[in-house]
């Protein structure tokens, strides 16, 4: 149907890079690039037993700052998903936050009794004059704690982008997306809300969505319940501190999908649903701009949430094309929250 067709094989986005290198950064990311999600690896021991070390802030921190001076390596699991994209289980703790509800008042988040707390200021360039809270989680009923992708009868998709890296590279790809009349959705990672906090503001002038991807981006199925909900819970704090909104998503780091234990402790920290994707760019492979367009558009269909990466040249060289053919497919680019709402 595309017009590109997908890689052949794995190899061929290993050519772009060498050894070691790329094999490490094949073996980290919001994923992994050769393992899905249905090998069911039981909760635990899935991810985390690579090589990628686990405490480190991630390579993500090491691109930016510039110690990656080879393939950049980004942080994530090392060997592969964990745990089964779960229909498992409406999570049974807390409260729905269906509409304007806000899930604050269960929620460990913060000391701060307020909610108005702005301090992002509304006049960060985009030009919005919105000052009120962004919008909370909700629940999309009918859709699986665990969304991987929407309605398979509409042509429209979601580009997610994990929220990491330099911040220019973040404001070119908003730009091109906006200048295409494309919406995505970010999931910020929290220390990097910490360091360009005005972020925040600027993702959700341009329209999109903006949720949370862990304080750290570690790996939070190797911790415990306390540790893995406070790298959930620090990272909606800082959301909720800028834009008065835990932010309407959560994805889990270097995982594609979270577990049942994950997704409940999510829940409990105020997110109805996990986020995770159908289509995975691989951009963070920095395997060249063709074989990211060529992926996507070789996998992505009605209802597909594509895994993007901010930091990395590659997806900046790669979005303007991939929006081009989504253009002429026919398949608009919207927010997550757009593609499920009915
Ligand atoms: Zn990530």
């Amino acid at each position: 149907m595309s017009p590109i067709a997908p890689p052949t094989d794995r190899r061929t986005l290993l050519r772009a890079g060498t050894g070691a290198a790329l094999t490490a950064a094949l073996g980290t990311a919001c994923t992994s690039p050769s393992v899905r999600s249905g090998t069911a690896t039981p909760a635990g021991p899935a991810d985390g037993t690579g090589t990628t070390p686990p405490t480190r802030p991630g390579p993500d921190a090491g691109l930016a700052d510039g110690t990656g001076t080879t393939t950049p390596t980004h942080p994530a699991t090392p060997s592969g998903p964990d745990g089964m994209t779960g229909t498992g289980g409406t999570p049974t703790d807390a409260g729905s936050t269906g509409g304007a509800a806000s899930p604050y008042g269960t929620n460990p988040y913060g000391t701060h009794p307020d909610r108005t707390n702005g301090t992002a200021g509304p006049g960060t360039p985009g030009g919005s004059t919105r000052t009120r809270s962004a919008p909370a989680p909700r629940r999309f009923p009918g859709h699986p704690a665990q969304i991987e992708h929407g309605p398979r009868n509409r042509p429209a998709v979601a580009l997610t982008f994990h929220g990491q890296g330099d911040p220019a590279i973040a404001r070119t790809l908003l730009a091109q997306a906006e200048r295409a009349g494309a919406r995505v959705t970010v999931l910020a990672v929290g220390s990097w809300l910490d360091e360009h906090p005005a972020m925040a503001r600027r993702i959700l002038d341009g329209g999109h969505d903006l949720g949370n991807h862990t304080q750290r981006h570690l790996t939070v199925s190797d911790m415990t319940d306390a540790e893995a909900l406070r790298e959930i819970t620090d990272c909606a704090a800082r959301l909720r501190r800028l834009t008065g909104s835990i932010g309407t998503w959560f994805r889990p780091s270097r995982t594609q999908f979270a577990t049942p234990r994950i997704q409940r402790l999510a829940h409990r920290a105020g997110y109805p649903h996990v986020l995770s994707y159908d289509v995975d760019s691989l951009d963070f492979t920095s395997p060249g701009a063709t074989a990211v367009t060529r992926k996507v558009a070789g996998e992505i269909r009605n209802g597909s949430v594509v895994s993007l990466h901010f930091g990395y040249a590659d997806t900046v060289a790669a979005l303007p094309a991939l929006l081009d053919d989504l253009h002429r497919r026919g398949l608009r680019a919207v927010t997550t929250t757009e593609l499920l709402t009915p």
